[in-house]
């Protein structure tokens, strides 16, 4: 099995799941800028986060021979304070260059507030001034529906974006159509408690059919499962889908995703 690995938080993760990942056919892993558990106190703390995403996180994943890939944007939960967001969206150009860095994300709505929404919409205007790939969080449980309907909005609104460069993440069984109808790409999380389970993703993919559809993990420092995509891929075997439906899936897909931005190679 090879899969890649288009969200998860690895700096909030043990180098165990690193080795895992790899054992279990991980072919690149890529890292959205979000929360950290607790709200930063200033832009500076994004500037280390920056770093952290930029230099040192590849080079820990490296050791273990795993291409690590990143998006850079302040995340929603953060967004609520337009002044701050505005100071860190200053200092992404000067990182937006780098080597691992794939686009913007995960931006979004969180409480679907009126900054959140000036905050996504500073972000979808500079994705499209540097031609970057856009990753979006949606909000979860209730508040889903109407922020994927808001942010859909947000980003037709914005004649420079082009819905086959935006994955529109944590989509569920309410969310995935007119995401897919719209001609953006869907993600499904895999997690635990929330979000999709193995069985509720799968029925999505038999639903919807495999195109421009990913899933992943999206672990982090909550309770999340690194080895979801695997987890998922054996199930998906069990209830008869063949190896290369799976592959295209958990590998082909994201990798034809992603590979919209050049400095994606593998
Ligand atoms: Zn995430």
């Amino acid at each position: 099995m090879r899969y890649i690995e288009p969200h998860a938080h690895m700096v909030s993760r043990t180098t165990d799941d690193y080795i895992s990942m790899v054992a279990s056919g991980c072919a690149a892993v890529c890292e959205p800028a979000f929360w950290a558990g607790f709200d930063r106190g200033s832009a500076d703390g994004f500037h280390d986060y920056f770093l952290q995403l930029t230099e040192y996180e590849p080079k820990r994943s490296a050791k273990f021979g795993l291409p690590h890939f990143c998006w850079l944007c302040i995340n929603p939960k953060e967004s609520e304070d337009v002044g701050l967001a505005k100071e860190v969206l200053a200092l992404i150009p000067e990182f937006i260059d780098r080597p691992n860095v794939l686009g913007i994300g995960e931006i979004g709505l969180n409480k679907n507030s009126r900054n959140e929404l000036e905050v996504l919409e500073m972000h979808i205007d500079l994705a499209a001034r540097h031609d970057q790939l856009i990753l979006v969080h949606t909000p979860h449980l209730e508040d889903k529906l109407k922020g994927t309907r808001l942010t859909l909005d947000a980003l037709r609104n914005n004649p420079a974006i082009k819905p086959e460069r935006v994955i529109i993440d944590h989509v569920e069984e309410h969310t995935v159509g007119m995401v897919l109808d719209a001609g953006f790409w869907a993600g499904m999380t895999l997690y635990p408690g929330s979000k999709c389970s193995p069985a509720r993703a799968i029925d999505i993919v038999e639903t919807y059919g495999g195109e421009r559809l990913w899933m992943n993990s999206a672990c982090d420092w909550g309770v999340s499962i690194p080895l979801s995509i695997p987890y998922t891929a054996m199930e998906m075997r069990r209830r008869g889908h063949n190896a290369d439906a799976v592959d295209t899936l958990i590998y082909r897909n994201p990798h034809e995703f992603l590979s919209q931005c050049p400095k994606f190679m593998l």
